[in-house]
């Protein structure tokens, strides 16, 4: 079922309830007001009859008998019966409908209940007590009170038949809104079906900005730009990468091709050799680097998540890194610690000792005396590395840019690099729950510092 039918039936049952109630009350209403009409008539007929028949001397039984019978405000099929204190019917006004009479039980009742209503399908009967003098009399009135149950009948016909019309406008009135405000709806799902992967600049056109339908809108023009961005730095990377892979493969081919268009010496060989095995290397380490920037981002890793202890990281890091030259210098302060749990975090070693080798391997390749200076220091929540160089520094507008995938900035010199170093570490670091801040200048050096939270 859909939403406009649903709510259009909601909107029936609360309405039928409401309407349903209104005319029940309004019906039970007019049937006590007829019943206590009626009661009011038939207690002015006995008390009349009463009255004129005990308290007025000159009225005897039979001139009563003709006052009455031509009385126009009699009831329909009237009978008033007057009995003393002993049970005797002392005056009996119309016929006797029904069974033989008031018992004695009815009687008892009436002297115990006075007035005493009691309805027995059409015929209708009040009984109370009447006082004249010291004599006590029951008077018990009956009639039938057709005007008002048929008035009563006809009032409920009508209710009724405009309970079923109203019922029915309401189910088409209801659908009809429920329509119209869900119209807009139907053309947000027609504007969001037109929007494909390749067309993400498309946005939703708003009426306005204020209603939910708007608000909804402009969430989801947000979402489609945030994708488009993600989408465009996934091209970028896509293009920087081929063109980062094809540059040393060109290399590659170049000189093997050169090498064979004559016979070489040997040393011209060697020569070659060396000049394409360091082209292998720059390419292997570019293509661990974009697998590892490609696990921290997919977050693949954080199963592979257990304790690491940092102090250890960097330990390693450090031989990785002279290893890479002879000339590099890596210095590492590690801030005593009470316990060793104080250097534990909780991530993949693998990526945390990239992270590392990385900031390492920038500070020794820019600085001019190639000396990186590391410190590990321990808070109560979180285990920072420091990195500092006093290489060339790097200009305050660079901050950011340099931690954009294939960003070199100009400071590079004649540096060898891909520029994917410091995206990558800045994905470990996002993958593990840290920050990563950078303090530096154009001419005075630079300090990374990575704050990574403790192991629990
Ligand atoms: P690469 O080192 O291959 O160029 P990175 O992503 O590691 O790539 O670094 C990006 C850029 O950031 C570098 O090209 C350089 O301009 C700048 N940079 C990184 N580390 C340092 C540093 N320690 N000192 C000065 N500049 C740096």
């Amino acid at each position: 079922m859909n939403i406009r039918t649903r709510l259009a039936l909601q909107f029936l049952v609360l309405a039928s309830v409401i309407l349903g109630i209104a005319f029940a009350v309004v019906y039970l209403r007019a049937a006590d007001f007829r019943k206590e009409e009626f009661v009011s008539r038939m207690k002015d007929r006995g008390n009349n009859a009463a009255t004129m028949l005990l308290q007025v001397d000159e009225i005897d039984d039979r001139l009563l008998h003709k006052i009455e019978l031509a009385s126009p405000v009699r009831l329909p099929e009237e009978t008033i019966t007057i009995h003393d204190h002993a049970g005797h019917e002392v005056l009996r006004l119309g016929a006797q409908h029904g069974a033989s009479g008031p018992t004695s039980e009815l009687l008892a009742l009436v002297r115990s209940e006075s007035p005493y209503y009691l309805n027995m399908g059409d015929r209708e009967l009040l009984g109370f007590a009447f006082r004249d003098g010291d004599e006590e009399y029951v008077v018990i009135s009956s009639g039938l009170d057709i005007y008002g149950r048929r008035k009563l009948k006809n009032q409920a016909q009508v209710m009724l038949a405009t309970f079923l019309i109203g019922v029915v406008l309401i189910f088409f009135i209801g659908r009809f809104f429920a329509m119209r405000a869900l119209s807009p709806v139907q053309r947000l799902v027609w504007e969001f079906q037109q929007i494909g992967a390749s067309d993400l600049s498309k946005r939703i056109q708003l009426d306005n900005d204020k209603d939910e339908l708007a608000q909804l809108a402009l969430s989801f023009n947000d979402l489609l730009a945030r994708l488009q961005d993600a989408f465009q730095v996934q091209r970028n990377f896509i293009a920087n990468a081929s063109h980062e892979l094809r540059s040393p493969l060109t290399a590659i081919s170049g000189q093997l091709e050169v090498l064979l268009l004559n016979p070489r010496t040997n040393a011209e060989y060697e020569t070659v050799l060396r000049s394409v095995l360091e082209d292998m290397h720059a390419l292997n380490q570019l293509s661990d680097r974009l697998l590892l920037t490609a696990q921290a981002e997919t977050g693949a890793t954080a199963t592979s998540f257990g304790p690491v202890r940092m102090d250890e990281v960097l330990w390693v890091a450090r031989d990785e890194v002279l290893r890479m030259d002879t000339g590099y210098r890596v210095d590492v302060m590690i801030e005593e610690v009470e316990d060793e749990s104080d250097l534990l975090v909780t991530g993949n070693e693998t990526l945390l000792h990239s992270m590392v080798t990385n900031l390492m391997a920038n500070a020794c390749k820019f600085a001019d005396d190639h000396r990186a200076l590391i410190f590990l220091k321990s808070s109560r929540n979180a285990i920072s590395v420091q990195v500092q160089d006093q290489g060339p520094g790097i200009a305050i507008e660079d901050h950011e840019r340099i931690f954009e995938p294939f960003y070199r900035a100009k400071n590079t010199g004649g540096t060898k690099g891909h520029g994917i170093g410091l995206s990558l570490v800045k994905s470990i670091v996002l993958s593990h729950g840290g920050v990563i801040t950078l303090d530096s200048k154009l001419g005075s050096g630079s300090v990374f510092t990575v704050a990574l939270p403790k192991a629990a």
